[in-house]
């Protein structure tokens, strides 16, 4: 629920001010949380807005979905009762007018982003307000990643997400859909056309894959393609073409943790399925914050610890549930730890299985750039000092150097890389 005024003021009175505030170390992006804080608590809501801009641009994006580790940081948390630091970012986004000063007409040089995910975005935001020539391009009919095409419009907007857009327009960030860089875009063609840096921003969308018996079957989808089928078609299509491709059936198994398996228990749950989310662990380890966590129960999604064995299916290959065994709580030296409980495995009926086990980047980088270096990981190499993969005037940011990253870590990421690419001209120039 959105804040209003009054409980916005409220819940910034609460804040104590600390002199040496620990929640100030949870936020990737450095905002001054007890100095945005003060401002909304004095009414100044512009001011507060303004106060968050200076380190993050996206504040709307990040007032509703960042995990807010800076909450875990606030001194309330243990007594289960932190600053909602997230909410009054939110409340600022929505209700403050920014006054910040707009850059003025780019005249810099040119830069090049691949990617419209937030990664992308900070950096064409940060780039473009120091006047720099800022083309960003992307492979997909529509801008913001992730955040488009994967995370449920229940959760972030459609709307939410244009505004952002509206912001880059407005710092004169010119924007190409529908460019795969590879295939339809390549590096010398780049470099040809007068760009002096080159910006990989291509995130990690592609599933890790889990060797899960049953795999095969029918009905088994990966997080990122169930919710990308669901979300490009658009809000008012969803749920007349899921009905249309029986997108999910009526008892879905959801196993995994993190965002991505909650918005697929969710959105299954809002078209009507049984949800069940599957972990071998406790429900507090499902790797998303309590809201989230309870909003989903709220929705009707179930969380059974549990240890999966395998995907069961019947004579036409489609699945019929997944077979798991029962976990007790033991009592241990470092305290209640879950272990497979000696009961026979039993079925767990479900005619969708959705498997959310981390995303990974796509391939296109290795084929059409070979000479990248990629660490010992197998993930893109950056020079921590410079920020450059091992291509001159190459940079790279966001979940494509860190595919478990945050909106937020994304947004960082994006931020730092402008930074590095602006040194790195500067440079150049002298
Ligand atoms: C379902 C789901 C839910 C999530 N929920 C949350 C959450 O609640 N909170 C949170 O903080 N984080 C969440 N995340 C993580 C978050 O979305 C990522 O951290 C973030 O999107 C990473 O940003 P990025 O810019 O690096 O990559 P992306 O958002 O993946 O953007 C990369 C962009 O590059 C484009 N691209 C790729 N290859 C090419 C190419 N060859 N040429 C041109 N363009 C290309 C892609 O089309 C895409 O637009 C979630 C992730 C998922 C999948
Ligand atoms: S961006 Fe996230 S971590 Fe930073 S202040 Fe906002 S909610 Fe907290």
């Amino acid at each position: 629920m959105a804040f209003n005024k009054k409980i916005a003021q409220d819940e910034a009175r609460r804040c104590p001010q600390c002199a040496e505030a620990t929640c100030l170390a949870g936020c990737p992006l450095g905002i001054d949380i007890p100095g945005f804080i003060r401002l909304l608590r004095e009414g100044d809501t512009a001011g507060a807005l303004d106060r968050i801009k200076e380190q993050n641009p996206f504040a709307s994006i990040c007032g509703r979905i960042c995990p807010a580790p800076c909450e875990r940081a606030c001194i309330f948390y243990a007594d289960g009762q932190p600053i909602p630091i997230r909410e009054l970012e939110c409340y600022a986004a929505d209700n403050g007018s920014s006054k910040l000063k707009t850059a003025s007409v780019p005249q810099k040089e040119k830069v090049a982003v691949i990617g419209t995910g937030p990664g992308g975005m900070s950096a064409a935001y940060y780039l473009a307000f120091q006047n720099f020539q800022v083309t960003v391009f992307e492979a997909l009919h529509g801008p913001g990643g992730t955040l488009r095409y994967a995370i449920p419009d229940f959760r972030l907007s459609q709307k939410v997400l244009d505004e952002q857009f509206d912001l880059l327009n407005s710092l004169k960030v010119e924007i190409k859909t529908d460019k795969v860089f590879g295939p339809s875009l390549r590096v010398d063609e780049i470099f040809m056309k007068g760009y002096k840096a080159l910006l990989l921003a291509t995130g990690a969308s592609v599933p890790v894959m889990r060797d899960i018996r049953g795999i095969g079957f029918s009905g088994v989808y990966y997080d990122h393609e169930f919710l990308c089928r669901l979300q490009s078609i658009g809000k008012d299509g969803v749920v007349a073409q899921a009905r249309r491709q029986k997108m999910p059936g009526l008892k879905t198994v959801v196993i995994g943790r993190g965002p991505a398996a909650f918005d697929t228990a969710r959105m299954s749950a809002r078209l009507g399925s049984q949800v069940s989310i599957i972990i071998d662990g406790f429900e507090e380890e499902t790797g998303v914050s309590d809201d989230m966590r309870k909003e989903a129960q709220q929705e009707g999604v179930k969380i059974l610890s549990l240890r999966l064995m395998g995907i069961v299916g019947n004579d036409n290959g489609f699945v019929r549930g997944v077979e798991c065994q029962n976990m007790e709580i033991i009592e241990g030296q470092g305290g209640l730890k879950l272990e497979v409980s000696k009961e026979a495995p039993f079925i767990l009926e479900a005619d969708t299985v959705i498997i959310a086990n981390g995303h990974k980047p796509n391939n296109l980088l290795r084929h059409y750039l070979p000479q990248l270096k990629h660490d010992d990981k197998g993930l893109l190499w950056t020079d921590g000092k410079t920020g450059m993969t091992s291509m001159e005037r190459v940079f790279a940011c966001g979940s494509l150097i860190n595919p478990d990253s945050s909106v937020a870590q994304a947004i960082a990421s994006g931020k730092m890389a402008a930074k590095k690419i602006i040194q790195y001209l500067d440079h150049e120039k002298n």
